[in-house]
């Protein structure tokens, strides 16, 4: 099969759209096909002349992915797109609408490396990187088959975004892009375990997307037992690179701080936190974001209870941070965080 169209950055399209057909701007024809008018195929570009699309169609694909599911949560108005790949594996994004305003978190692996105890997805067996042009018809599918105009998208779903950096970096390329989705940086956000050298290197590619850790531990032995594999490099080292990266980019920076009753909820772990933060970024903080624990039958993990979570909010707001509470969305079609497999 020939590979995906998005694969491409589109400085590289043009060049190949001249040496295969001797007309650069062809590409940019084409780009408008696939994002202002949601073409899957070269077939329904019929402003290109026939042969120029079987010509197309011989060197790239325009949708590598197939819709397998699609469902819908009876609670709220979270939906689990699922695709298939060529080489029949599946993934999942998951819509998160909003009047007028819809997001969608989407995956860059199939299965996960780092194996949480609390997270579905480290159940799932690491198989391979997305490419680019995989990730990117999550959005695409959405925007064609839901009729949805996408205007934030969160890299927080299956796998580790910076563990596939092409494949991220070239996503990011598309939904930042004018010939793209042509989304500001501002409206994407890249979600990691913390690879501490990977975050030095995207603070160097400028693109000012949106970074989150996936903190949930103030301490390098408290992470150690919860995130094993995510613990190869010290907070300390994490958040340095972080604070690099948010210095060179003007974006927001977060901390993502998942609740697990009796784990690492209790009011010491508040203060711990606190002053963890406060030593690495001093007075320009970062904001928290609480994320309460969603449940996993294979895992013991419990939710904390809303008195506590409130105690450990009002602890961190005293303490001067900007603090959300993630609302959990899609747990009955076990969409919401944590929940994808
Ligand atoms: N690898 C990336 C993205 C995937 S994890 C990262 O490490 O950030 C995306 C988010 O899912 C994380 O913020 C994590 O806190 C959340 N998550 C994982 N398991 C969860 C669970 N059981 N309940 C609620 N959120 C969970």
């Amino acid at each position: 099969m020939p590979p995906h169209l998005l694969d491409h950055p589109f400085s590289e399209l043009e060049l190949l759209f001249k040496k295969f057909t001797g007309q650069s701007y062809r590409a940019r024809q084409v780009c408008k096909w696939v994002f202002a008018r949601h073409a899957s195929s070269f077939n329904d570009m019929t402003d290109l002349p026939a042969d120029l699309r079987k010509e197309l169609a011989a060197r790239f694909q325009v949708c590598s992915t197939e819709l397998f599911a699609r469902e819908g949560s009876h609670t709220d108005s979270t939906e689990k797109w699922t695709l298939a790949t060529q080489d029949k594996r599946h993934f999942s994004a998951v819509l998160l609408p909003r009047k007028g305003y819809d997001s969608i978190c989407i995956s860059t692996q199939v299965g996960c490396a780092w194996k949480w105890g609390f997270c579905a997805s480290g159940l799932v067996k690491f198989e391979r990187n997305l490419t680019p042009g995989e990730i990117l018809d999550q959005v695409l599918s959405v925007e064609r088959i839901g009729k949805r105009k996408i205007h934030n998208v969160l890299f927080m779903g299956m796998g580790e975004p910076l563990a596939n950096y092409p494949g991220t970096l070239g996503a990011i390329h598309w939904l930042t892009s004018p010939h793209g989705f042509g989304l500001s940086p501002a409206r994407v956000t890249v979600s990691t375990t913390g690879l501490a050298p990977q975050i030095l290197k995207l603070a160097g590619e400028n693109l000012k997307v949106n970074l989150a850790l996936s903190l949930h531990a103030p301490s390098d032995d408290l992470r150690a037992k919860i995130m094993p594999v995510s613990s190869k490099f010290e907070i300390r080292e994490i958040l340095e690179a972080c604070k690099i990266y948010w210095t060179k980019n003007d974006a927001d920076l977060t901390m993502e701080y998942i609740l697990l009753n009796d784990v690492n909820d209790r009011e010491a772990h508040a203060r711990q936190l606190a002053k963890l933060l406060k030593s690495v970024f001093g007075n320009h903080l970062p904001k928290i974001n609480l994320i309460p624990f969603n449940p996993v039958p294979a895992l013991s993990y419990k939710t904390t209870d809303p008195a506590q979570s409130q105690f450990f909010f009002d602890l961190l707001k005293r303490e001067k941070f900007v603090v959300h509470t993630r609302k959990p969305q899609g747990q009955d079609i076990e969409a919401a965080c944590g929940q994808l497999l």
